[in-house]
């Protein structure tokens, strides 16, 4: 799981980059898996990444809505997608709490953080050391 620390954070978005670039082969922050915006009355940084719904009881939300199960809680703590399983009705979308999930029409994908298998490009990207796993 990612934290963000955003103290730090200059608001340069490269980490939304680097992570649409990795899913899709083009810089399209309007579907990575880790989103900045902006948040309060002094507008701070804040990012919309995958926590597991570590809150909710109930626990992963998008893996208990999915009608096809198509996702599940992998050994590497993250949440696994099965393309030949998914029908793309973008349910695990609309429930994250997070917003964390997205669907990209270009290549037909659900796309949600995997922490790049074990090597964050998003963490390795950002020059101000912001995100950690
Ligand atoms: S993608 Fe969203 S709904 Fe799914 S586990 Fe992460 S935070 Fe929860
Ligand atoms: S889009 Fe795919 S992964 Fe998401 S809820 Fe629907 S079937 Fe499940």
């Amino acid at each position: 799981m990612l934290s963000f620390n955003r103290e730090k954070c200059v608001y340069c978005k490269l980490c939304e980059n680097v992570c649409s670039f990795r899913f899709t082969q083009q810089v399209r922050p309007s579907v990575a898996a880790i989103r900045i915006g902006r948040e309060g009355k002094w507008g701070l940084p804040s990012a919309r990444i995958c926590d597991l719904c570590k809150d909710l009881e109930e626990g992963p939300k998008c893996v208990a809505a999915c009608p096809e199960d198509a996702l599940g809680v992998s050994d590497g703590g993250v949440i696994a997608w099965d393309d030949e399983k998914c029908t793309r009705c973008e349910v695990c979308v609309d429930v994250c709490p997070n917003k964390a999930v997205a669907y990209d029409t270009d290549s037909d994908r659900i796309i949600l953080c995997d922490l790049c298998g074990g090597k964050p490009l998003c963490i390795e990207w950002c020059p101000e050391q912001v995100i950690s796993a």
